[in-house]
């Protein structure tokens, strides 16, 4: 019963060919479910073949001023941490998509001239393929704020004992901001996807940050798209004390499997056992141990 997240400072690292395949060489073991948290762009469930349906609205709470009771004091802008309110002289306004509904402006107003309203913000989708369990949140066109998504993604998962009953996976979304420090909250251990070049060096440097400074995970890195005789990878996960957990070689045969939406493992390229040792690999960095 392994919660593990697989990010990535940056899109398109090879995080889904991981998550997909891993979760698959989980289920073959045992009770898996794979979460899909990359809400803007879910696309797990291609790999997949996952007839999925929707299961439930995503709604995040939003303050609303009444004008006829607002005095323009000015108190609940001040309280805003996000800066998602300006009180005008004739009016206030809320800006939706920079409130995180932390509900300190409605506690605070003196004039009790703010109350909450729900917006559908996104949407949950489940289903199940080969004995795996599978969600993924979707968000709303036009809609600005994942992690509330993310969180109920994970509701989803925790109220039908996902997390007490077998392994979970999820799919991080990209970067390093708030959408993946949300998906890193609560996980066992983070897998690291990234490729040999500058870019993906610097993005895993933050990556790292993200998984080690604020929630103080144990971090495996997987080199994608790995070729002989470029170490700059190998170099900082040296320095670091980092494991490379897994390499998988920039070949031709790996970018057309993907590409025609096949799932690595299910390739036919022999990938079978380096994901049941990633497996192991990640179970062996949950429990505090050097892989
Ligand atoms: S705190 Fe209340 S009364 Fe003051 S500006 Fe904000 S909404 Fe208006
Ligand atoms: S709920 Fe929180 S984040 Fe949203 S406007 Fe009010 S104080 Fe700002």
């Amino acid at each position: 019963m392994t919660n593990i997240v697989i990010a990535s400072g940056k899109g398109g690292t090879g995080k889904t060919l991981v998550a997909t395949s891993l979760a698959l060489a989980a289920a073959e073991r045992g009770a898996c479910a794979l979460l899909d948290a990359d809400v803007e762009e879910p696309n797990a469930a291609l790999f997949l073949g996952v007839h999925v349906e929707v299961v439930a609205d995503v709604v995040r709470k939003v303050p609303v001023v009444d004008q006829t009771k607002c005095t323009h004091c000015g108190i609940c802008a001040q309280v805003c941490q996000f800066n998602a309110i300006a009180v005008l002289p004739n009016k206030t306004l809320v800006f939706e998509e920079l409130c995180h509904g932390c509900g300190s402006c409605e506690r605070q107003c003196p004039e009790s001239a703010i109350r909450e309203e729900g917006r559908k913000s996104g949407v949950i989708e489940g289903g199940r393929v080969d004995g795996l369990r599978f969600a993924q949140g979707v968000m709303e066109v036009g809609e600005a704020m994942s992690p509330p998504i993310i969180r109920d993604l994970k509701r989803y998962a925790r109220e039908r004992g996902w997390y007490d009953t077998g392994d979970v996976i999820m799919d991080a979304p990209p970067g390093t901001a708030c959408p993946v420090v949300e998906a890193l909250r609560g996980a066992d251990c983070a897998l690291l996807v990234t490729e040999p070049t500058p870019f993906g060096l610097h993005d895993l440097v933050l990556a790292v940050q993200v998984a080690r400074e604020i929630w103080s995970l144990p971090v495996g890195v997987v080199v994608n798209k790995d070729r002989a005789g470029v170490t700059l990878i190998d170099e900082y996960c040296r320095e670091e004390d980092l494991p490379i957990v897994m390499r998988i070689p920039l070949e031709r045969r790996i970018a057309e499997a993907y590409s025609r939406g096949i799932p690595l493992l299910r390739a036919g390229l022999g990938y079978e056992q380096p994901f049941a040792e990633l497996l192991a690999r990640a179970r062996s960095l949950a429990r505090g141990e050097r892989p």
